[in-house]
């Protein structure tokens, strides 16, 4: 029987090219998302994924989601933490609600998914978890002290549940992406942008698939003795 994979902001971006690229793999895919509704209507008609509506950094809301995916499709084998914003600006301008709201989402959101799912895994004794962090998390990033301090806790907390899951089956593992062209970069201006590429010895943005190949890699059978591991994936932009 197929294994039962959710991806966290699934529908779009680097999400949608891993939600792909486990049904490739053969996963029953579920892709959460937490806005834009028409286009996670298209994705599902485009790509037969289901979609699911909810904001992962609610606690509650993972709970019973999760618990209603697996009701629906079966326990769940794998879930990648990929869902994630930005709230930029310098530290002395940025308010406290731009700081809440990023931790909340990007490192509440995996702590959420994790407490959900889990558990499930432990007792099944079969499991993966991956978490997307960021280069920024690794170097940090100017006007980024919220994002940074999320993906950076994001490291911490991989190596951590890492050491709770190693004996029971359930390997989790992180990829550190550096710059992708998604909708996210988009919003970078052009003039900064330009010097980030700059920067990149491979000399160009990375694609979402080579993020999500990173993500079948860790999610495969034969990735059982890899865990607390963070996969560099940025174009020779940080060696890290
Ligand atoms: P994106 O903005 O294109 O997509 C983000 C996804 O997260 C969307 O599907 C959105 O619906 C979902 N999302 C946002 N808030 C949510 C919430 N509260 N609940 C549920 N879903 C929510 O972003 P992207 O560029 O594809 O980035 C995906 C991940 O990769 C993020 O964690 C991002 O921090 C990380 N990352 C991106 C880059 C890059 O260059 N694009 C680099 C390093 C890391």
């Amino acid at each position: 029987m197929a294994r039962i994979a959710i991806v966290t902001g699934g529908t779009r971006g680097i999400g949608e090219a891993i939600s792909l690229t486990l049904q490739e793999q053969g996963f029953t895919v579920a892709a959460n998302y937490g806005g834009n509704i028409e286009a996670a209507k298209a994705f599902t008609a485009r790509t037969g994924i289901p979609s699911y509506r909810w904001d992962v950094g609610d606690h509650e809301a993972c709970i019973h989601n999760c618990n209603d995916i697996a009701a629906e499709l079966g326990p769940i084998d794998v879930v990648v933490n990929n869902a994630g914003i930005t709230r930029d600006g310098v530290l002395h301008k940025m308010s406290f609600d731009d700081w809440n709201e990023v931790m909340r989402i990007n490192l509440g959101g995996c702590f959420n998914m994790a407490k959900a799912t889990f558990p499930g895994m432990r007792e099944r004794g079969w499991g993966r978890i991956v978490n997307i962090g960021s280069i920024n998390g690794q170097a940090g990033q100017y006007g980024q002290v919220n994002y940074a301090a999320a993906k950076s806790g994001i490291h911490g907390f991989t190596k951590a549940l890492a050491q709770e899951g190693a004996k029971f089956g359930v390997t989790v593992n992180a990829i550190a992406p550096g710059y992708v062209d998604t909708d996210m970069v988009a919003a970078v201006p052009a003039p900064v942008l330009e010097k980030i590429v700059a920067k990149i010895p491979v000399g160009r943005l990375a694609q979402a698939n080579e993020i999500a190949r990173g993500v079948t890699f860790f999610t495969s059978e034969d990735a059982g003795f890899v865990t607390g591991s963070t996969m560099s994936i940025n174009g020779g932009q940080h060696m890290y």
